[in-house]
């Protein structure tokens, strides 16, 4: 199929997917605790949290009513925080959840991750996990600013890659420090049997938007996508890809498995630390379209959510002008602002500066 088709049935297929609003992932930001510091935390969460955890029982009850409309194990609950480890009672949380039917996986940085962990967690039905290396071992630690967070993250993948029944991938955000490693960091993955490799950049948002020397420049993000290009192109033995964080234009067709697609309130939904129920966890908190301490979550799920369905209020700005916005749809919904101001270009736009 020609570009012109492919692009013609990917927006089809997105308009049909956006009519349908089926749920197929539900963060639950289960903490704000965490056991490290990270300067490009989208969070911004500390090691004494604002938040309390959230109880169990809570966001157990919030649920229920997701298994009248959808068949048992369709959604994948993705536990995160903070840091989903430092809960003592996550592998209790995680059986539960199997045993009502959803399936599960955490998010994490890997520090508290070892032989114990891996095999309470793998013995509760754990089935995905994502763990963050930032680089090899002095940007990796720079960046988690924690001299041993590396070492803990490499030790985490070598737990994971051995455990046949676990999906998972590995994260890298990459920023002006750690571009240039690259090639050498996919080799280090590789040494450690990794397939499943994403790759994403710094959005000024949570701590980050404290460290603007940590965002790629135009000419640093065109290098970052020829690399990815270029390894999944030419090097089968790992599975690289951009994560869906923003529209790259004519990159499109080579550094993903398909188009550009923001499911934030589409497919994606979440129950945030103080019950509020979004999208994406990065999202502006003020997207928040209802809380579970106050309404049913599938109420909520199949009823609101237009904001994110209906993305027409995003072309304003930079999006108003550009010939890519019914492929793009103004983009990633991290971006946006409530008061409709985008607070970042798109790799896109960056590109072309
Ligand atoms: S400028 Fe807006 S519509 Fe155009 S590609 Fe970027 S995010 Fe998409
Ligand atoms: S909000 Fe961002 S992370 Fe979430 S689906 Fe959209 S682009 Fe992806």
């Amino acid at each position: 199929m020609n570009n012109f088709f492919t692009r013609k049935f990917h927006r089809f297929f997105r308009q049909n997917e956006t009519k349908l609003h089926i749920l197929n992932y539900l963060f639950w930001e289960c903490t704000w605790r965490c056991n490290l510091q990270c300067r490009h935390c989208g969070s911004d969460c500390k090691a004494g949290s604002l938040y309390p955890d959230m109880p169990f029982e809570d966001f157990l009850k919030a649920i229920q009513p997701l298994k009248t409309a959808y068949p048992r194990n369709s959604i994948l609950v993705v536990i995160m925080g903070g840091e989903p480890l430092v809960r003592k009672d996550l592998a209790e949380c995680g059986k539960q959840l199997r045993d009502e039917g959803f399936r599960w996986g955490i998010v994490t940085n890997g520090y508290a991750y070892n032989e114990a962990t891996h095999a309470k967690l793998v013995s509760a039905g754990m089935g995905s996990i994502t763990v963050s290396l930032d680089g090899l071992e002095e940007n990796h630690n720079w960046l988690r600013s924690n001299p041993k967070s590396f070492e803990r993250a490499v030790k985490a993948l070598e737990l994971i890659v051995d455990c046949p029944r676990l999906n998972y991938d590995v994260v890298t955000c990459v920023h002006p420090k750690n571009l240039a490693e690259l090639p050498e960091l996919k080799e280090f993955l590789i040494s450690k049997k990794i397939k499943n490799w994403r790759i994403f950049t710094i959005a000024p948002i949570g701590r980050a938007a404290e460290n603007p020397e940590m965002m790629l420049t135009g000419e640093q993000l065109r290098q970052l996508m020829d690399f990815i290009a270029e390894t999944r192109k030419n090097d089968p033995r790992i599975n690289l890809y951009f994560s869906c964080e923003s529209y790259t234009g004519e990159y499109e067709k080579r550094v993903r498995d398909s188009y550009f697609f923001c499911r934030a309130g589409i497919n994606i939904g979440s129950v945030l630390i103080d019950g509020s129920i979004s999208a994406c966890p990065n999202i502006d908190r003020h997207f928040a379209q209802g809380n579970i301490y106050q309404d049913d979550l599938l109420d909520v799920w199949k009823n609101r959510f237009d904001v994110m369905r209906n993305r027409t209020w995003c072309k304003t700005g930079i999006c108003n002008d550009c010939r890519n916005f019914k492929n793009c749809k103004g983009g990633a919904m991290h971006l946006w602002t409530p008061e409709k101001n985008c607070i970042s270009a798109c790799v896109k736009h960056s590109m072309s500066r």
